[in-house]
């Protein structure tokens, strides 16, 4: 595929002199900027397909409607892990950012079944989540009937024009950035909304890990449908400054599975 010719820009540089065929998958193509090693889907597929890829597929989604509309955040399978993980991601968050008496914000962009916004509810958060797919959150909602009305099953996009800006102290997206389809756009969002004195946290597929170096196009991080843009530790701090943020630190993995970084983004 030598004379594949890109039509996306790369995000970071801004043009397609760099980007280079990478593989094809589901008849979607990655294409890789040789420049600054973002990889990235050339062409986005249509909305219709990638919701019905955040949902898990119909099985998954039409076994949460039957039993979401009842369920508590305590009978879901794997509560103790999820539980173990928020708190981990949690306590990270809470040493990068200063604690003071008064009541915090939180949005959690991707905020899935909701256990970090759990975590940040027992330390006297008001939280705030995004999750699109409104039967994963639902089991949340009915434990935190207060917060029902703080979850979104909408776009980031369309959920950050509610807020004025800096209104939150701790934004997270664990697992998300990868899923934007405009990156550079939500970035700049997630910067508009944070507090002088905020953070923001990231954990997200690392295109220079060493599976992915070792398995190419086999890598499981390579999903076109919902990883639209995969990025390495260097090119995220690059794309972290482009957005408007000053300093971007970045740290290993929440999880032990190889393939992700962390990074800390400071307005
Ligand atoms: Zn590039």
């Amino acid at each position: 595929m030598n004379d594949y010719i890109p039509k996306r820009p790369c995000v970071i540089c801004g043009n397609t002199k760099k980007s280079r065929f990478y593989c094809e998958i589901d008849n979607l193509v990655y294409v890789k900027c040789e420049c600054c090693s973002l990889t990235y889907v050339d062409q986005l597929a249509n909305i219709k397909e990638i919701k019905k890829a955040h949902g898990g597929g119909n099985f998954k989604s039409i076994r949460r409607k039957l039993f979401g509309s009842i369920r508590k955040m305590r009978s879901l399978g794997g509560y103790k892990h999820f539980l173990n993980r928020a708190h981990k991601i949690f306590d990270f968050v809470k040493q990068r950012h200063l604690a003071s008496d008064d009541q915090k914000t939180m949005l959690d962009i991707g905020c899935n079944k909701g256990f970090l916004l759990k975590v940040a509810i027992e330390e006297n958060f008001n939280v705030f989540g995004v999750e699109l797919v409104p039967e994963v959150i639902r089991p949340f909602c009915n434990t935190y009937p207060k917060f029902k009305d703080q979850i979104f099953s909408e776009k980031f996009q369309t959920v950050s024009n509610r807020f004025e800006d800096k209104y939150f102290d701790i934004i997270t997206a664990i697992d998300v950035v990868e899923h934007f389809e405009d990156p550079l756009s939500d970035l700049k969002s997630i910067r508009r909304l944070l507090k002088d004195d905020g953070v923001f946290i990231v954990q997200t597929p690392n295109i220079e890990c060493e599976n992915s170096k070792k398995l190419g196009c086999n890598w499981k991080a390579l999903k076109p449908l919902e990883h639209m843009h995969l990025f390495s530790e260097n090119n995220f701090i690059t794309f972290g400054k482009m957005a408007g943020f000053s300093k971007i630190t970045t740290y290993k993995p929440f999880e032990e599975a190889a393939g992700n970084f962390v990074a800390v983004l400071y307005p």
